[in-house]
């Protein structure tokens, strides 16, 4: 398998480059250009080889996407593409895959959700990905299945999205607190005191620090998402989110430098993203609103003041008085924009919904 890796990843990186010097980003036209020299010189097979393609195609494609100027490359130990022609799923919970060599038989190790997943026969089984780490292989599966048609809603559900809590809704509810930010304060020292070291034992322990944070970060956001879909499922109510180009510019104004630090160092596209995604899956609408003065403004008479907001966690209005958490007045405000906006998000399919990842 190992083998194989560094073989298709070569090959991967191979293609890139000559889609990037071409200028091609459609797969058939790259393949009649790669796909000899990828057989002859890295050894694939027929099958492996056009995986090899398509992994590179859709790097190049994406890095045309973000404007990039660098052609992607592939490390010897990156992942492997398997199609409906390289890996075929077997009974008694194993997998046989393509290498280089012949076919091998992996036996995959599953959890109870992966398990329920895979056997759903409403859920279609696609392509995979073959992921090495710290030794151990994964192979991540996309299935994708159909949206349900989404509920009538009887109300909406606003969230905002905070420093300290990182989700509230207009019911007051906070998703993940003092818990959450204990662990990230803590590791942000752990950075800041690894970052003055310039060992390479030290940037090998921010490395996997960096690692650990990510998964750290994932494992809450889909925590939350969870939490929120299944309450306003629950409510019959759609959820009202801020929009998404907002998250960014958010920060620029009026976070102090620590919050701001804390607010942008959390990935709040992903938890944004997960919510949208759980939200189509489960049949709950989502609505985005512009978030731009929700936390000044005031949820009962509707005045805005920069002055509302006398501190991080307070609200208090200086025209009629209300008061209240400021994450749920925010909450509430958002909430009440979704009233006015269209729906968001009617795209009928959930792509790799549920990624299902399994130990080999
Ligand atoms: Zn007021």
């Amino acid at each position: 398998m190992r083998a194989t890796a560094v073989a298709f990843n070569a090959a991967a990186t191979y293609c890139a480059s000559v889609a990037w010097e071409m200028g091609i980003t459609n797969k058939n036209k790259l393949h009649h250009v790669v796909y000899g020299p990828t057989r002859s010189e890295y050894g694939l097979g027929a099958q492996l080889a056009c995986c090899a393609r398509d992994k590179a195609a859709e790097a190049v494609r994406a890095a045309h996407a973000n404007g990039s100027d660098t052609c992607p490359t592939f490390r010897p130990e990156s992942s492997i593409r398997y199609d409906a022609r390289t890996y075929r799923l077997m009974s008694m919970d194993r997998v046989s895959l393509n290498t280089i060599h012949r076919r091998v038989m992996g036996q995959l190790v599953l959890g109870e959700y992966q398990r329920r997943h895979l056997y759903d026969t409403t859920w279609k089984i696609g392509g995979a990905e073959l992921v090495q780490r710290d030794g151990q292989f994964f192979l991540h599966i996309t299935q994708t299945k159909l949206n349900p048609t989404p509920d009538e809603p009887t109300g909406f559900l606003g969230v905002d999205l905070g420093i300290v809590n990182l989700a509230t809704d207009s019911d007051g509810e906070t998703f993940s607190g003092e818990q959450v930010k204990q662990v990230r304060e803590r590791r942000f020292r752990q950075r800041q005191r690894l970052q003055q070291a310039t060992t390479r034992r030290a940037r090998w322990r921010l490395r996997q620090l960096a690692k650990k944070e990510s998964r750290f970060q994932k494992d809450v956001n889909h925590q939350i998402s969870k939490q929120l879909v299944r309450k306003a499922k629950t409510e019959r109510k759609a959820l009202a989110l801020e929009e998404l180009t907002h998250i960014r510019t958010r920060t620029d104004n009026g976070w102090r430098r620590s919050q701001r630090r804390l607010r942008t160092s959390w990935a709040f596209r992903q938890l944004r993203t997960f919510i949208g995604d759980k939200a189509a899956q489960a049949g709950v609408l989502v609505v985005a609103v512009d978030p731009r003065n929700t936390s000044r403004t005031c949820a009962v008479c509707g005045y805005c003041d920069k002055q509302n907001r006398k501190t991080q966690s307070h609200f208090c209005c200086r025209s009629c008085g209300y008061t209240a958490a400021a994450d749920t007045n925010a909450a509430v405000n958002i909430a009440f924009r979704a009233v006015r906006q269209p729906a968001y998000g009617a795209a009928p399919f959930s792509s790799g919904g549920a990624s299902t990842s399994c130990l080999l």
